[in-house]
């Protein structure tokens, strides 16, 4: 449908972000200049968490970490202590690795471009536009999942994500104002927040609703489009068989909600298509050395079949579980409710053989 509709402005969005900009506690104030190290720790924090969960721990890990040298300085342990409860610890080692980059590349300062940003440790294209948007007022584009949906809808843009990606940072940097690129950013990712949801969008109160083409058709709702999952398609990944020398399993409880919610498991890497196993020591439990098993492991689940590379390692007798994770002595190990594709794991590690009716057998 053809729809006559204005071009939005970067100034209707400031104006607005002006008067609603959220409160965060690694935000900036008015006229005050952003810190480099506050703005990339709350944005590593914030991948995968909601500003909700994170809000909490950012206050207690800068009051324990106030600048990136305290950080890079600190033992791992009281790193991911600090980091507890967040979830995926590989962001964690991902943090302090960066930490200690910063601290011997450039004595302690950031790179103050995207480029320079992305050679870091953990910081991908969306985490380096928004630091160097942010910090150091780039005109870089910060394009995540709120970004996606409020660009798709302001130009109704029908391309299936992820093709869409490139043309929707296209219209990013079209729209960005060279003289607040970092107030733009976040003026953006407040809008997806807060007014442009994902259900019920608040078109009414929202600074571009008279641009917007999505509004105009009343199809806010059917953008973003994305692609189907393709069913059956095969994910990998990388499972940890961390024994200690009491003859103790380490194994942590999946979350509660999704695929075998609830259940055990030795830790493991994220499941992905795209999962490369060179990068498998970051997603490791512990920094120790570890041995791959030659065979994988392959499991058929409902929607995809799963390969987990296992690797073995050990560890003498007072090393602690890192937090989340527990470690159970062998004996107990027939009574946890460890999944099918854990038993076939642990199996693979060559401490068990899995019995015909009964599970488990030392
Ligand atoms: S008008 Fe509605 S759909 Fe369009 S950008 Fe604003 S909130 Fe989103």
């Amino acid at each position: 449908m053809d729809v006559a509709v204005s071009m939005p402005r970067a100034a209707d969005l400031l104006a607005w972000y002006d008067r609603h900009r959220r409160a965060l506690p690694w935000r900036a104030g008015v006229g005050e200049r952003p810190d480099p190290y506050r703005v990339w720790a709350s944005e590593i924090m914030l991948q995968q968490t909601t500003v909700t969960a994170v809000k909490p721990y950012y206050e207690r890990f800068m009051a324990r970490f106030p600048t990136v040298a305290a950080l890079a300085a600190a033992p791992s342990e009281d790193v991911m202590q600090a980091w507890a409860g967040l979830g995926y610890y590989s962001r964690a080692r991902n943090l302090h690795a960066c930490a200690k980059a910063v601290m011997e590349l450039n004595g302690g300062r950031f790179p103050d471009n995207e480029e320079g940003l992305r050679a870091l440790p953990g910081i991908g294209a969306y985490t380096a536009g928004a630091v160097a948007a942010i910090a150091f007022g780039r005109p870089a584009a910060a394009v995540d999942g709120n970004v996606e949906r409020v660009m798709t809808r302001l130009f109704a843009i029908a391309d299936e994500l992820p093709g869409a990606r490139p043309l929707i940072r296209d219209k990013v940097l079209t729209l960005l104002p060279h003289d607040r690129p970092g107030d733009f950013a976040q003026a953006l990712m407040d809008l997806g927040a807060t007014i442009c949801t994902p259900r019920n969008p608040a078109c009414g109160l929202c600074p571009w609703r008279e641009p917007c083409q999505a509004r105009e058709e009343g199809t806010q709702e059917s953008f973003p489009r994305k692609a189907p999952k393709k069913a059956g398609q095969t994910r990998y990944g990388a499972a940890f068989v961390l024994t200690r020398a009491d003859g103790a399993i380490l194994l942590r409880t999946r979350p509660a909600k999704g695929l075998l919610g609830g259940m055990a498991e030795v830790p493991t890497s994220e499941w992905r298509a795209d999962y490369e196993l060179d990068g498998a020591a970051q997603d490791a439990p512990l920094a120790l050395r570890w041995t791959q098993v030659a065979q994988p492991v392959r499991h058929v689940f409902t929607h995809f079949p799963l390969e987990l590379t296992v690797f073995t390692g050990s560890v003498p007798t007072p090393t602690p579980a890192p937090p989340g994770m527990r470690f159970t002595p062998l004996a107990d190990l027939a009574g946890e409710p460890l999944p099918s594709v854990m038993l076939k794991v642990v199996e693979r590690a060559g401490l068990f053989r899995i019995g015909p009716k009964s599970g488990v057998h030392l």
